[in-house]
């Protein structure tokens, strides 16, 4: 007998069909022989469309009425999901964050989880109950109703299967797991069988379409196992769990992209202690968040410095920028908010050597200019023009043998 933990997302709880179909999987778990904790998101669109009433009511609505009016999606499905199984003739029981409860910080519409009370769970559990609980939400030390941020409720998941220290928590999406990279760009990108946290977290841009980036992070600090699949099919998905030895042996396991970063340099900056900290400070603490950086090798005291910030800050860090500029004496400032940045990742890296080569050559291959490069243990990203982010991730994906075919699927 396991203890499974199941995670349902909006889409798969999205109609009253949808609800039996998922109420008949938790009840197949539960036949074989499981003790089954079930989490659920609210339906389909319920989230975004209560977050449109309360910018209708309000220009500044109150974070703790926000938290009290988004979560209540999420008591919906619960008690739906609970009703369909009891129909069924099996027992159930619904509970909200507040219930359990699922304790977090004050936190409001970002709150995090810090500890789950086991105890009626394992009370119910003993009696041969399924239960279910809501997602997305909690409840700060004070009584308030909190929310974990959009997305949140597969960290709810992540964070009760750590709490039962349980076999496997479930995430059931719409998708059938992680891909090797966006199949919608490359329709060869295959499933990625099982893949390690740190490659997941690395994956953001791809992998934060299947799973709250903050689940997995909790996932890796309480070593808990997630296993992503289809709540519409029976195939296994991809477990996202502590590296393993079979894990090196690949060398890239995706490629990821990113168009949501602009590029910003600074020309002629001169070559002194203290220069990177008058640039950067300033932009930290207006709240920018700088990703990749690189600075040059100063030819007669001088050197450009270039990084890059998320578009949507492209402005903001201009303006800051303009102002540092002459202050230090820099020659002027370019910018370019046409740019993406590819990256291949892998753990394989960490012990193979070569990668970086054959991304270079790669994109060399195909005439595609690279404008910036950075690495890290197991990543290597470039920026390039925007219009070569479909051909690069392509060339990419089929140089590094993650194209359907040859991985044998
Ligand atoms: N219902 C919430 C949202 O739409 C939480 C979730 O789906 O994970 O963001
Ligand atoms: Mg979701």
């Amino acid at each position: 007998m396991a203890l499974v933990v199941q995670k349902y997302g909006g889409t798969s709880v999205g109609t009253v069909e949808k609800i039996r179909n998922v109420a008949r999987r938790v009840a197949r778990t539960f036949d074989e022989g499981n003790e089954v904790v079930v989490i659920v998101s609210a339906m389909a669109g319920e989230t975004n469309r209560l977050v449109a009433l309360a910018d209708e009511i309000s220009e500044f609505p109150s974070e703790r009425e926000y938290d009290v009016l988004v979560s209540t999606g999420e008591q919906v499905t619960i008690s739906l999901l609970s009703m369909c199984l009891q129909s069924m003739g099996y027992k159930a029981k619904s509970y909200l964050g507040s219930q359990i409860p699922v304790l977090t910080d004050s936190a409001h519409s970002r709150a995090r989880i810090k500890s789950i009370d086991d105890k009626k769970i394992r009370e119910d559990l003993q009696s041969g109950t399924i239960l279910i609980v809501a997602g997305f939400q909690g409840i700060d030390p004070a009584g308030n109703i909190t929310t974990l941020g959009r997305g949140g409720s597969d960290t709810s998941a992540v964070a009760v299967a750590a709490a039962l220290k349980a076999d496997v928590c479930e995430i059931y999406t719409d998708v059938d797991g992680v891909y090797t990279t966006d199949p919608r760009m490359v329709p060869d990108a295959s499933k990625i069988e099982k893949i390690s946290y740190e490659e997941m977290l690395e994956m953001a841009s791809l992998g934060a379409k299947v799973l709250q980036i903050r689940s997995v992070e909790f996932a890796k600090k309480y070593n808990v196992v997630i296993h992503v699949r289809s709540s519409f099919s029976d195939k296994p998905g991809t477990l996202v769990m502590k590296e393993d030895r079979d894990m090196e042996t690949v060398l890239v396991s995706g490629i990821a992209y990113n168009k949501d970063e602009a590029k910003i340099s600074i020309l002629g900056v001169p070559d002194q202690p203290g220069i990177a900290a008058q640039i950067f400070s300033p932009l930290g603490n207006a709240g920018i968040t700088v990703d990749m950086i690189i600075q040059n090798v100063s030819q007669d005291g001088k050197t450009d410095m270039t990084f890059t910030v998320p578009k949507a800050d492209c402005k903001k860090a201009l303006k800051i920028v303009e102002v540092i500029a002459p202050k230090i004496n820099a020659s002027g400032i370019k910018h370019d908010g046409d740019i993406a940045k590819v990256s291949i990742i892998g753990v394989g890296m960490r012990s193979h050597s070569g990668i970086a080569q054959t991304m270079f050559e790669t994109l060399a291959k195909e005439g595609i200019n690279i404008e910036m490069i950075s690495t890290s243990e197991i990543k290597v990203s470039c920026v390039v023009a925007a219009k070569y982010t479909e051909l690069a991730v392509r060339v990419l994906h089929e140089a590094f043998g993650l194209n359907k075919l040859e991985s044998g699927e």
